[in-house]
């Protein structure tokens, strides 16, 4: 029986985990001293026996979309003592999530327009976006699918992924697919290969992308059964949601390693954040550190406008003057793409300032910032 229970207990550790994460005030509690900011955001939550003051957002009206609380312990573990720890800002929530910024809504980058059919976001004619599950295993305090992730719309449903399949059939321009959400990754592999298994099997030749935040949140998730699945289903690329060099412990080291001795390529995304990585110095480690893991920084991406994270937003200004700076320092491979996914649907868009490019009769000229020139044949 031994034999037996050892591997099937130690098969199922992330999902304890996963359901054993902090979903409560009390159980963080338990775990950490909440400061006065993220003391009130939770006082908020009992909008039935206070009336709501004048000049309040109206808690629980349609207006609000907050991202419950989610937070494994593993990374709860991360978190220091300091309120504004960069570990902490992101997990924990803050009262200032509670107030609408200029412009922010809760679909920014109105995904329901873009949505064929349910579960699937068609915005670029030659690839798609599939909401998976609305679970994540960690919820992040500025996540930009809030009127979407934690409400409750689980796992795709089989007749969703029927309607999705038939569409693919009938939309061949679609050559590339990101399965997202929520967290792909909180589904179990069966479940989740068997949802790419479908595709592939309708679309031979379609080209995967897995996007997750797991091997940083979640590291126990990536196990070698795992990581041997995605190799099995090449090509079927891995896209790790990090924004700090400090998510990159021994554990996730490890989960990363697992998937590139695999063979499985690695990208990153990271959002730019006040307060967490809005720094030249954390940005180049998080980069260098990624590289020297095989992964390759993908996006760095500019705050949405999602509703009640205008407390984590950089201005664009700062972001490109950032950018600059990385440019000098990094390798190419180490510097990721700096975007602006445009509110309303408009796509994404670089915000790299390309040198200034004059037309000349036979020449480009290239004026860089400290006023050199340099040219570069017409034809
Ligand atoms: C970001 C995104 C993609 C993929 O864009 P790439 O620039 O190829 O990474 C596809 N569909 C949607 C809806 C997206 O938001």
């Amino acid at each position: 029986m031994v034999g037996i229970g050892v591997p099937l207990r130690k098969l199922t550790h992330w999902n304890l985990e996963l359901r054993r994460a902090i979903r409560t005030r009390e159980g963080l509690e338990r775990k950490i001293s909440l400061s006065q900011s993220e003391a009130r955001f939770f006082e908020h939550f009992q909008p039935e026996e206070q009336p709501v003051a004048e000049g309040q957002p109206e808690v629980g009206s349609k207006r609000f979309q907050i991202v419950p609380l989610a937070i494994p312990r593993y990374y709860l573990d991360l978190v220091g003592p300091d309120p504004m720890d960069p570990i902490r800002l992101q997990c924990v929530p803050r009262e200032e999530e509670w107030e609408s910024g200029s412009m922010e809504t809760a679909d920014p980058l109105a995904d329901r327009t873009y949505s064929p059919v349910a579960r699937l976001v068609h915005r670029y004619r030659d690839r798609a976006l599939l909401l998976v599950t609305d679970q994540c295993a960690m919820n992040c305090r500025f996540c930009f699918r809030r009127h979407f992730v934690g409400k409750g719309q689980g796992p795709i449903r089989p007749s969703e992924l029927d309607h999705v399949i038939q569409y693919l059939k009938e939309h061949p321009e679609v050559k590339e697919l990101l399965l997202s959400g929520g967290d792909p990754l909180t589904l179990s592999d069966e479940k989740l290969f068997a949802i790419v298994d479908t595709i592939r099997f309708s679309r031979p030749g379609i080209v995967l992308r897995v996007s997750s935040r797991l091997p940083v949140v979640l590291p126990s998730r990536i196990t070698r059964r795992f990581a041997y699945q995605m190799r099995t289903r090449q090509p079927l690329w891995f896209v790790l949601h990090v924004n700090h060099p400090r998510e990159l412990t021994q554990e996730a080291d490890q989960a990363l390693k697992r998937l590139a001795d695999a063979g499985v390529p690695l990208l990153s995304q990271t959002v730019l954040l006040k307060g967490v990585n809005d720094d030249v110095e954390v940005l180049e480690e998080l980069f260098r550190c990624l590289t020297a893991r095989r992964v390759k920084p993908y996006y760095l991406f500019q705050m949405d406008l999602a509703q009640g994270t205008s407390h984590f937003r950089v201005p664009l200004k700062r972001g490109m003057s950032l950018m600059r700076e990385l440019k000098s320092r990094l390798s190419a491979l180490s510097v990721p793409t700096y975007a602006l996914d445009l509110p309303g649907g408009g796509g994404k868009v670089s915000l790299f300032d390309p040198p200034t490019m004059l037309e000349g009769e036979r020449e480009w000229i290239f004026r860089t910032p400290e006023g050199r020139e340099y040219r570069y044949p017409k034809e």
